[in-house]
This record gives C-alpha cells, structure tokens and sequence, in this order.
C-alpha cells in the first residue's frame, strides 16, 4: 500500500511532523511559516496538493485553499488547522466535495486573545505608552495629556462605560466575563447566539447600529465570512461617538481600512487598536502604522504566548489528521454537516 500523502502546508513543529512520519505518512511540506505566512504560489499550492489525502498546516495568507487546490485530489479526506480561523479555506466547498474541515480553538488560542483584547483597550484607554514614553524622554512630571479613562461604574454615581461586543462566541463571551466585574454595560450583537446565552452572559442583546451608536468601547469577535467582510465600513464608522475606540483582534478584512484612516484623520473616532489587518503580513508603508498614539497595532500575535499559542492546537490537528487517516470521524471538525458524506466515503477506511 502507498503511504498517504500529507501536504503540510505550514508546518506548525517538528514533533508532529515525526508523528505523522512515525504513523506512516509520506509528507510535503510548503513554504509558508509562521512568521511568514506569505508561502506558495497559488498555482504550485495547486500541484503540491495533486494526489494528497490531507492538508495540514498554521495560516496562511498568499494561497487560498480552494475548489481548484481540493480537486488536486480525489483522495483528499481532510483539511486541519492548527489554529482557530479557516478563513482562507473554501469551507462550503470542501463540504460539498466531502472534505472535512477541521481547526483548533483551544482555550490556550482564544484565552489568549482575550487577555490580549484586554491588554489593547487598557492600553489605549490608560494612555500606557504615552505615559512611559514621556517619563523616559525626559519631558518632566505629570502632564494633563496623559490623563487616561475610568473605564467600570463607580459609586459617586459615574455610570462606567458602554463596551460593544460584535460576535459573541468563544472570544465575546469570554471578554465579557472578564469585564463583568468591572460593573460596565455590556452590549453585543451577534444575530446567531440564543438570547438565553445573552441573559447567562449578563450581556444587553442590541441590533449592530444601536451597538455601534452607544458603545464606548467597540470590539470586533466574529468569524470572517461575505457577511463580516466590512461589516466596520463608512457608514458604521458614521454612526459612532467621536469618544469612542474601536478593537480588532478578529480578522483584518471585517473593518475597511480605508474608511478607519479616513475617520481616525477626521478625528471621528478617538481610537483604534488592531492585532488583524486587510493585509497580513502588514505593508509597512500602511498608514494606520505611520499614525499618533491613538493608533496602537501588534502583529497578529495576540494569541502567543509562552507555553500557549498555536502549540496545543497543533497537537489537537496532528490528531485530527491520524484519526481521519485511521477512517475515523476527528474530533474537531469545522463543518459538521459534511459527515454523514464523509462516512460514506472514508470511514472505516484506514490507510495508516
Ligand atoms: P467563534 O466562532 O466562537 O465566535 C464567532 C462569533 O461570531 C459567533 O458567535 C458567531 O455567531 C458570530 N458571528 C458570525 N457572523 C456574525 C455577524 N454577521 N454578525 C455578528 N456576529 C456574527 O470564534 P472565536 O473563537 O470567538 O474567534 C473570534 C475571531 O477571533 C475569529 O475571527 C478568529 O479567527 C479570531 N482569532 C484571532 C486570533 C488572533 O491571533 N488575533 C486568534 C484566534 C482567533
């Protein structure tokens, strides 16, 4: 029998490679890494991915995994992620072809956002950078422009800030526990959750432009799909308060770029923080980097951290791939309504 073939497209560690070696596999590895996303062309993605029973791999952001890389093979049972997002991956496509899709949102990736999300608004809100950078140059002692915001309710009757979440998933939910505390108001909207996981929550259900009209605090936690694709974009921005800042550890493309320098440069919001951009890795000629303080921008890094990060995710997609590869259903799967199809095609049939 020939040794299944796994086109690891960005390979995430040596360990799992071993792994899938060890297992049986004979394995293709591309040239997008972590660091560099960028990778193959889409065309020799194309041809790497001829004949292949799986595709494996981190992100990647120069080649779409499309109709035309999955019909490289007939064989192709499986595409695993490492990490959360399968954005750059045909998903209806795959599903129609009978591919499972699979990704790994472990609490060690979307925990990590969150604290990062946190990390972001403070950082913005509390002036941190500014406050530092000021007492290294040598300005002097305390200066009213680094005032920064109260952000929770208090006593003396200051009602605390109105935070927006926009999708209300593992991320959402998970930052509004951490903000529960400080007695804020808490709106979201995201039209796929059950009002009873709002009122579990504590969090007011609104529709988007009431969130976007009274949020102080505005930040994004959906999926990227056509319907997030610039779901921030001259209106919305239109429709927010000049005091207001906006986060985005999600995806680039859910905020048009364009439209957030126009309103940063016409002062028609206070602020932005962003993990995410339209295009990764970032241009460096970006304006949004080239901005004042009220610009604050991390590399897409806001789910690493030591010990964490994409880590336990390749442990769970190295194991997804050995059990699709065994003819068993892997435990992560992206598209769940592929499987009655996927069992009919693969299940039971083991080529390692
Ligand atoms: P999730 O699937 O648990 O939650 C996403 C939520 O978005 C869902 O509740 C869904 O109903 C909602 N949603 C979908 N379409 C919507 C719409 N049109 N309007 C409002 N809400 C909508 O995902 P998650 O694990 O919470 O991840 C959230 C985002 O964070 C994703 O984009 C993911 O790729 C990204 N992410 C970024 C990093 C990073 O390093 N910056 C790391 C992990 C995840």
């Amino acid at each position: 029998m020939d040794k299944p073939k796994v086109v690891v497209f960005a390979p995430g560690s040596q360990e799992s490679l071993d792994e899938m070696e060890a297992a049986g596999c004979e394995l293709v590895l591309g040239s997008a890494t972590w660091s560099d996303p960028t990778g193959d062309s889409q065309e020799d993605f194309v041809k790497m991915a001829a004949h292949a029973d799986v595709l494996v791999g981190t992100s990647i952001k120069g080649t779409r995994i499309n109709k035309d890389a999955m019909m490289a093979s007939e064989n192709l049972r499986i595409i695993a992620k490492y990490t959360v997002g399968v954005d750059e991956i045909d998903v209806e496509e795959a599903t129609e072809l009978g591919i499972v899709v699979s990704h790994a949102p472990t609490e060690a990736n979307w925990g990590g956002v969150v604290e990062s999300t946190m990390t972001m608004m403070l950082t913005l809100l509390k002036k941190t950078r500014e406050r530092d950078a000021y007492l290294k140059a040598g300005k002097g002692w305390r200066d009213p422009a680094l005032t920064g915001y109260y952000i929770g309710q208090r006593e003396d009757g200051y009602e605390g800030m109105t935070i927006g979440i926009v999708g209300l998933g593992r991320i959402g939910s998970r930052y509004s526990e951490f903000m529960k505390p400080w007695k804020v108001r808490l709106i979201a909207y995201d039209p796929y959750v059950a009002d009873e996981r709002f009122a579990e929550l504590g969090v007011e259900k609104v529709d988007y432009d009431t969130l976007l009209r009274e949020s102080d605090i505005v930040s994004f936690h959906v999926i990227l799909t056509k319907e997030t694709h610039h779901m921030l974009s001259e209106r919305e921005l239109g429709l927010m308060k000049p005091s207001a800042v906006i986060i985005n550890t999600s995806r680039g493309p859910v905020i048009d770029e364009k439209s957030l320098i126009k309103a940063l440069q016409n002062e028609q919001i206070a602020g932005v923080a962003m993990d995410v951009f339209e295009h990764e890795p970032v241009e460096l000629d970006n304006p949004l980097l080239k901005m004042d303080d009220r610009v604050f921008v991390t590399p897409h890094m806001a789910a690493n951290n030591h010990g964490a990060g994409i880590g336990p995710g390749i442990v769970w997609g190295t194991a997804d791939v050995l059990h699709a590869l065994r003819g068993e259903v892997p435990e992560h799967v992206f598209n769940p309504e592929v499987l009655p199809r996927w069992k009919e095609r693969f299940e039971g049939r083991s080529l390692i």
